[in-house]
C-alpha cells in the first residue's frame, strides 16, 4: 500500500513551503490560508515559491497559529479577516464573523433602497452590512450603530477601507437616535442577536469564540427583534422597509410581530440553504 502523506506537527525547522503544506495538520484549504497568512504569500505564490525555505521565526509563528486552529479558534480571527459580499473585512473576537447567509439581507436592502436614500444598520458589528451596501451604493446615506465600542472600532476601519462615507453611532438599539432627534430612514436592516439562551450551538464550533452578546439575547431569541420591530415605525420614512435576519425557526414569529406593528407586504426570504432567514415589511406610504 502506498503510504499516505502524514501530518507532522509541530513543524520541523527549515522545511520548504511545499513540504510544510504537505505536513500541515488541517484540511488543505485551511492549511493554505494559514501558511499564506504567516508567510505573506498569495495562494499563487505558495505554488510559485514552493521551494522557498521557511525561516526559524516563521516556523515558530506557524506552529503557534496551527495550534490555535487545532484548539478551535476560528480561522477568520487568526488571520483577522473574512470576505463578505466580495470585500475583505477586518474581524476580531469583538465582532461576529460575517456569514454568507447575511449577504441575503444586503441584497434585499439594495433592491429596496431608492436612489440617494438613507439606510440604518442596527447592531453593525464588523460593519459588514453597512459597508457592503455603502460600497455598492455610494449615493446612499448609510448610518451604522452598535452598543459595543470595540465593534465600532472594527466597523470604522472597514468603512475607511471600503466605504468611507458610512456614519457611525454608539447606541443601544434606538436610544441614541431618540436623543439625536428625528432622522428617519428609507430602510432599516439588522442582523441582531437571535439565538435562544442555552442553545447548544453556542457551545460548538466557531460560536464558542464569538462575542456572546452578538449571538444571543440571553432570552427567547426574539427580544432584540421585538425591540427593533416595535421602534421601527418611529424611525422609518413613509413606505420605508424594515429587513431583519433571524434564526431558522423564527420566520413565523417575526412575521407575526411585523403584522402586529402595522407593516405591509410582510414576507420572509430563503437563504442559499433554503432556510427562511430574513423577514421584512414596509410602512404604508404617505397619502
Ligand atoms: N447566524 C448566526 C449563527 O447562527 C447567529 C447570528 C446572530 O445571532 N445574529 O451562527
Amino acid at each position: 500500500m502506498a503510504s499516505a502523506v502524514t501530518a507532522s506537527f509541530p513543524f520541523a525547522a527549515a522545511l520548504d513551503v511545499a513540504t510544510l503544506l504537505r505536513q500541515a495538520p488541517l484540511e488543505a484549504l485551511e492549511n493554505r490560508i494559514l501558511v499564506s497568512h504567516v508567510l505573506g504569500l498569495s495562494r499563487i505564490q505558495l505554488i510559485t515559491q514552493s521551494e522557498r525555505i521557511v525561516s526559524a521565526a516563521e516556523t515558530a509563528r506557524l506552529n503557534d497559529v496551527f495550534q490555535q486552529r487545532l484548539d478551535g479558534e476560528p480561522i477568520a480571527y487568526i488571520v483577522g479577516e473574512r470576505e463578505f459580499f466580495g470585500l475583505p473585512l477586518q474581524v476580531s473576537p469583538a465582532v461576529l464573523i460575517p456569514r454568507p447567509e447575511t449577504e441575503l439581507l444586503v441584497e434585499l436592502a439594495l433592491e429596496r433602497l431608492p436612489p440617494g436614500a438613507s439606510l440604518l444598520d442596527m447592531g453593525t458589528g464588523s460593519g459588514a452590512i453597512a459597508v457592503a451596501i455603502a460600497h455598492q451604493r455610494p449615493d446612499a446615506a448609510v448610518t451604522a450603530l452598535d452598543v459595543s465600542d470595540a465593534a465600532l472600532q472594527i466597523a470604522r476601519a472597514n468603512a475607511l477601507r471600503h466605504a468611507p462615507g458610512v456614519s457611525f453611532l454608539r447606541s443601544d438599539w434606538y436610544a441614541a437616535l431618540n436623543d439625536a432627534g428625528h432622522q428617519r430612514f428609507a430602510v432599516i436592516a439588522s442582523n441582531p442577536p437571535y439565538i435562544v439562551a442555552g442553545d447548544r450551538h453556542l457551545a460548538e464550533g466557531d460560536l464558542r469564540f464569538e462575542p456572546v452578546d452578538a449571538l444571543t439575547d440571553h432570552d427567547d431569541g426574539l427580544s432584540a427583534l421585538r425591540i427593533i420591530i416595535a421602534g421601527a415605525a418611529d424611525h422609518l420614512l413613509p413606505g420605508g422597509w424594515l429587513l431583519l435576519e433571524h434564526g431558522y425557526d423564527q420566520a413565523a414569529a417575526v412575521r407575526a410581530l411585523l403584522d402586529a406593528h402595522g407593516f405591509d407586504a410582510v414576507q420572509s426570504w430563503r437563504d442559499l440553504a433554503s432556510i427562511e432567514r430574513a423577514s421584512g415589511g414596509h410602512l404604508k406610504s404617505a397619502g
